[in-house]
């Protein structure tokens, strides 16, 4: 595809990118017929390609509008577009640039702005997220639907082995998962402490930075990166073998971390190497297969989240880990389509993530599984309200 990219960003380091990502699109549409949005919504600039094509507008300085945003909003950045696109464009690079220079242009207004403003304020705070569901806990029963079901019963957390073995790899707690689901990564320290390694926290570690992105507060994700590469350094230095994620929606961001702060002299380099050093929990494991079976007939349907198999690019490890350890997985229809949870998507877009949702779990029940399993928290805990069966992390299954 031509272009011919505005003053205002050409020349820049996201330009050049965004220009690169652009001429790479032939505009062939293959993207389409795997869009969720499209799927649902059957209007082009609710595909990848209209979207891309209103990105070039954008950036080639036509007039930015709310219909503009509106478009892009709906995106769910499952990043499904990408696996499919046969020339290898970007598109969730794209997306990053033209929501920011969009959101730059059109000014959230109303309750737009202000749910993305209590968003960014309370999702990534560990603290007050944990603080907040307490209270939701107490107030559910006279809460409406839509926030019902985003209130998880209370859970306890297992047993966390002693660091006690040389091989160590530090975990990420991130923001949400440790009040939802406080035994994801204590099951981690489990499984891997019974084959020679040690999972440690590093304190200071937060959010790493998704709500941010995806909520048009650049500058908030690019503050979560830094504190992340600082809080990680001091373990880095003293000989920390890997950085290992067990949601992969923070697996795909911590990842690209060298990405992000590339422009930053002072963090470059330091997190070019957390973004080397990172790992999905599945490409541990599957280095440290279970030898021991379970004895029971289970059968499991896992999910593969769209940030592990669209972003992380790593489809089938889980299922090759679940299989060695005996568990029987069952067969999921269109498995490569987006839950609907998608980050902070499934609230400020319920009727889309709702369609989706209701989708993907009749695409899973329908071969009667025992429990569904998956590999982030967000689509675990959007799952869950309406399965019917036990929704879980697959290490929890294992460990
Ligand atoms: S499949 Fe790739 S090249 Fe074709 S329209 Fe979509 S993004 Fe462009
Ligand atoms: S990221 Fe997902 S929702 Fe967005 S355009 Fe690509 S396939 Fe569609």
């Amino acid at each position: 595809m031509q272009t011919d990219l505005a003053d205002f960003i050409k020349g820049t380091a996201e330009g050049d990118k965004a220009d690169e990502i652009l001429r790479k699109c032939v505009h062939c549409g293959f993207c389409t017929a795997t869009c969720p949005t499209y799927q649902l919504l059957g209007d082009e600039l609710d595909g990848p390609r209209g979207r891309i094509y209103l990105m070039k507008q954008v950036l080639e300085g036509e007039a930015v509008t709310e219909r503009t945003q509106s478009h892009l909003d709906r995106c769910l950045t499952c990043r499904s577009c990408e696996t499919t696109c046969p020339s290898g464009v970007e598109y969730g690079k794209l997306l990053e640039i033209g929501r920011k220079v969009v959101d730059e242009r059109v000014p959230r207004k109303g309750m737009d702005k202000v749910a993305r403003a209590a968003l960014n304020r309370v999702v990534p705070d560990a603290r007050l997220f944990g603080g907040l569901m307490k209270v939701g806990r107490l107030a559910r029963p006279v809460m409406p639907r839509i926030l019902k079901d985003k209130i998880s019963p209370a859970r306890t957390r297992g047993v966390w082995p002693e660091a006690r073995h040389d091989r160590r790899m530090a975990v990420l707690e991130g923001c949400v998962q440790p009040t939802l689901s406080p035994d994801i990564n204590a099951a981690a320290a489990r499984y891997l402490d019974s084959v020679g390694i040690s999972l440690v926290v590093a304190p200071d570690a937060g959010c790493c930075g998704a709500v941010g992105l995806h909520n048009s507060d650049h500058e908030g994700a690019l503050v979560a990166a830094r504190r992340n590469v600082d809080a990680w350094w001091p373990l880095v230095e003293s000989g920390l073998e890997a950085i290992v994620m067990t949601a992969s929606g923070c697996g795909v961001v911590v990842a690209d971390y060298g990405d992000l702060l590339a422009s930053d002299p002072e963090y470059a380099e330091r997190a070019k190497r957390i973004s080397d050093m990172t790992r999905d929990l599945s490409s541990v494991v599957a280095e440290h297969l279970p030898t021991a079976h379970v004895s029971t007939h289970t059968r499991v349907a896992f999910h593969p989240p769209c940030t592990l198999q669209h972003g992380l690019k790593t489809k089938g490890v889980v299922e090759k880990i679940l299989r060695s350890a005996g568990f029987e997985l069952t067969n999921i229809r269109d498995s490569h389509l987006c839950c609907g949870s998608a980050g902070t998507y499934s609230l400020l877009q319920p009727e889309i993530s709702g369609q989706l949702k209701k989708r993907k779990l009749s695409a899973i029940l329908q071969d009667s599984p025992d429990v569904i399993a998956s590999a982030n928290i967000g689509c675990l805990s959007h799952l869950e309200p309406d399965a019917g069966i036990p929704v879980r992390h697959w290490i929890e299954l294992l460990a």
